[in-house]
């Protein structure tokens, strides 16, 4: 079953971006996933296709009209039950428990903002899910969208090489992943950690789990805290 994506845009020049390449780009040309970059301006009425309009109540910038978008979405979307995003920095912090959800369905729509954001009625009447990839303001949700799909694409079965390699990564038990070593042995007068050339596997494992709850401790305690979602 291919994972099946639809991106609303103003920039479908945009995509597949670097999901083009790699893991991912292969993944793309054996037809694991698709994408479909739709430009929103397709769906404006009049002569100059305008899709965005000056803020209500005034300010600076301009808005993402909601009946454009509304036709974008049902056009796209409306004989199917995938998710619907709306990339937003005031939505709920992308995680990687979420991405695994979006990852098990049968693919997403994804709503990429511009200018000042969209039309707030189009996001409740559409019940478009607002997910934010971090708390800093993007120009456009387009960056944000292939972050998104970078996160889910990489862990569809049969998408990276080696399927286990998925299972150890940061965040998958909560914990930020313990510090990697290669060859050389000795680089610039440091060693690789002794244990981890013992060839103990139990030591191994048991110096990886100290050394991820230490990372994780100094630097993201909030994990430690939330239970992790
Ligand atoms: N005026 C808005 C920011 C608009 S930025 C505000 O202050 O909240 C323009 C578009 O970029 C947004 O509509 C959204 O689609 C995207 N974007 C910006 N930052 C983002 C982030 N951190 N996560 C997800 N999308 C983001």
């Amino acid at each position: 079953m291919s994972f099946r994506t639809t991106i609303l845009t103003l920039y479908p020049e945009m995509f597949p971006g670097h999901l083009g390449h790699s893991l991912a780009g292969k993944a793309l040309g054996r037809g694991q996933w698709s994408i479909e970059p739709v430009q929103i301006r397709d769906f404006a009425e009049d002569r100059h296709r305008t899709v965005d309009d000056t803020p209500a109540g005034g300010g600076a910038g301009m808005v993402l009209k909601p009946d454009i978008l509304a036709k974008a979405i049902d056009q796209v979307s409306g004989h199917d039950n995938r998710p619907r995003l709306l990339m937003s920095p005031r939505g709920r912090p992308l995680t990687q428990k979420r991405v695994r959800e979006l990852a098990a369905g049968e693919g997403v729509v994804i709503v990429c903002g511009r200018f000042e954001g969209v039309d707030q009625r189009v996001i409740e009447a559409r019940q478009l899910e607002e997910v934010s990839v971090g708390d800093y303001i993007l120009s456009g949700g387009e960056p944000a969208a292939l972050t998104l799909l970078d996160a889910v694409v990489r862990i569809l079965p049969g998408v990276m090489g080696n399927d286990l390699s998925g299972t150890h990564e940061s965040f998958e038990d909560g914990l930020l992943e313990y510090p990697h070593y290669t060859r050389p042995q000795v680089f610039e007068g440091r060693e690789i950690p002794s244990v981890l050339t013992s060839g103990n596997h139990a030591e191994i494992d048991k110096w990886r789990r100290q050394q991820a709850l230490k990372l994780t401790r100094e630097r993201r305690p909030d994990l430690l805290q939330s239970g992790q979602d």
